[in-house]
């Protein structure tokens, strides 16, 4: 009974916290991906370590204004793809969904109504898009059909279905794509080139020199590489990737809504890798100052930025280190960090493929500090026990071993390889000066950013049009469901349906439908879910019968 009226009062407060007219004409989110707020403290000691001036602080400083819970729909410590999904959605979900309702679990954090379980929910950015034809941007480092960008603009049960989730993106009015993630995109070039895209794959130059709104430009098969081991005359930053959407979304007459995602700082959290969080956090914090400027600039932007939840439990001070806290110097803390120059990733790749001599020389010129002799022998016996033939199995195992010799010789603690429970920070920019304050729920960051987009209230009601079940729509009809090619990797589905004159066929993920030979475009995709064999459609096709 009291767990009830928690919920309630929770749903209530929820719901009157954004009551007010906050409606601009761009929003830029800003997601640096499983970033703890101690992320931030440490990185800023590093930048003034750096500047030799203490007084230096990142971009997003003045800004913080708040904490925010973020949870999944069963579990305190959220995954990527519910956690932003709510921000989107205002549904907390379940591990592993995009943008999708969970189903309804004995450990419910939110009230779960089961009938509704697996029904794609219209996201913020979608809504905004439907109502307000705004622009849509989204901008990541590793594959934009990871779960971060896939949450604002598709939808699936599974973050891994990533044929489904990129042939969503296609199809769903994303103007602006920047990011990794070529690999499932290539085969949907011709989709995207119909759509007026300028699709561009590893052209730095002609990414720079892009004159097309809608532009996709990806510059790895997969995850783009972290900063800090990238080749930066090839690969763009964060911050120019920011800057180059900016540019293409800018002359928009109705606006836009634009995602950034810091998506690595995560990774390297995962890894336990010190410097190379405060490289990939700082790197963010470069593109955090161009959407600033612009807004600023601009007049009539905000930008808001948090993480999606905390990872790895990263400490300033250790249990490991024979010093007292009261006794270590900046030196001691700082110093070994700034030596490392590659990810404990590149050092692990590297390793892979080099003879047991150069271990030694590596670390020193890459980290500059003596490996011990034990730390060697791990090394040796681990690429013993590998099979010689894999590289990549033996580089990851081995980056393992790296992040962990790297972590042993800093003064940095780590609790853990995955995802933390604590609250996020966050950072509004707004040119009125008014943003949420004090602590919320990602459930109200939902609220906050569709007030922003002026789709406030609109989300259910557009789920409810948008993606009822074909069951439903196409009562009294006779319906099937089959799949298109036969290849078992091939995940694309089709509902026909027919009556005494007319015959109508529908493929999943894609944003029309075939009406006697006839293309008839929608304003939104269509979703197909095999865990129970259902289309989920717009209602306003059945009008289409006769
Ligand atoms: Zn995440």
């Amino acid at each position: 009974m009291k767990r009830n009226f928690s919920v309630l009062f929770f749903v209530f407060f929820s719901l009157s916290l954004f009551a007010q007219n906050n409606e601009v004409k761009n929003v830029i989110l800003m997601i640096p991906d499983g970033t703890s707020s101690s992320v931030l403290s440490l990185s800023r000691w590093y930048k003034g370590y750096l500047a030799g001036d203490y007084s230096v602080g990142l971009a997003v400083d003045p800004y913080l204004c708040g904490y925010v819970r973020t949870f999944s729909s069963n579990d305190p410590i959220g995954d990527s793809a519910p956690t932003t999904s709510c921000y989107m959605t205002g549904q907390p979900s379940k591990a592993g969904f995009v943008a999708t309702y969970p189903p309804k679990t004995d450990s419910d954090l939110f009230p779960v109504d089961a009938t509704r379980t697996y029904q794609p929910l219209i996201t913020a950015f979608e809504a905004a898009r439907i109502l307000k034809n705004k622009a849509i941007g989204l901008v990541a480092t590793t594959y934009l059909e990871d779960a971060t960008p896939a949450d604002c603009m598709s939808h699936c049960y599974s973050r891994k279905k990533n044929y489904q989730l990129a042939k969503q993106m296609v199809y769903n009015g994303v103007d602006v794509a920047i990011s990794g993630g070529a690999r499932e995109v290539r085969p949907l070039e011709n989709e995207l080139k119909e759509h007026g895209v300028n699709i561009i794959f590893d052209d730095i130059d002609g990414f720079r020199s892009n004159e097309s709104d809608k532009l996709w430009a990806f510059f790895a098969e997969k995850d783009m590489p972290y900063h800090i081991d990238s080749d930066t005359d090839n690969i763009p930053s964060l911050a120019e990737m920011t800057e180059i959407a900016l540019k293409c979304l800018a002359g928009k007459p109705d606006g836009f809504a634009l995602m950034v995602e810091g998506s690595k700082v995560d990774w390297a959290a995962h890894n336990n890798d010190a410097k190379t969080i405060i490289d990939e956090y700082l790197e963010f914090d470069k593109a955090v100052k161009v959407a600033i400027d612009f807004a600023k600039k601009d007049g009539n932007t905000v930008v808001v930025i948090l993480p999606d939840h905390g990872n790895s439990g990263l400490s300033i001070g250790s249990r490991k280190t024979n010093k007292s806290y009261n006794d270590m110097t900046i030196d001691e803390l700082m110093k070994p960090l700034m030596d490392y120059t590659v990810s404990a990733e590149k050092l692990g790749d590297l390793l892979a493929s080099s003879d047991n001599a150069e271990i030694k020389p590596l670390f020193k010129k890459l980290c500059n500090f003596d490996i011990s002799d034990e730390d060697i022998k791990t090394i040796v016996d681990m690429k013993a026990k590998s099979s010689a033939n894999d590289h990549s199995k033996v580089a990851y195992s081995l980056s393992k071993v790296v992040s962990t010799i790297l972590y042993k010789n800093t003064c940095i603690g780590f609790t853990t390889y995955g995802h933390t429970g604590e609250d996020v920070f966050l950072a509004v920019y707004s040119p009125t000066g008014n943003a949420p304050t004090g602590w919320m729920t990602n459930v109200d960051i939902n609220n906050y950013l569709c007030s922003l987009l002026g789709v406030e209230n609109q989300l259910p009601k557009l789920t409810d049009e948008l993606f009822a079940k074909h069951q439903e729509v196409f009562q009294g009809y006779e319906t099937k469901i089959e799949k298109v090619s036969k290849d078992e990797k091939d995940d694309n589905y089709k509902l026909i349906v027919k009556n005494k004159k007319q015959k109508l066929e529908i493929e999943s993920f894609t944003n029309y439908i075939i009406l006697d030979g006839k293309k008839i475009d929608l304003e939104s995709v269509i979703i197909y879910v095999d865990k129970n064999n259902t289309f989920y459609l717009p209602k306003k096709i059945r009008e289409y019968l006769q």
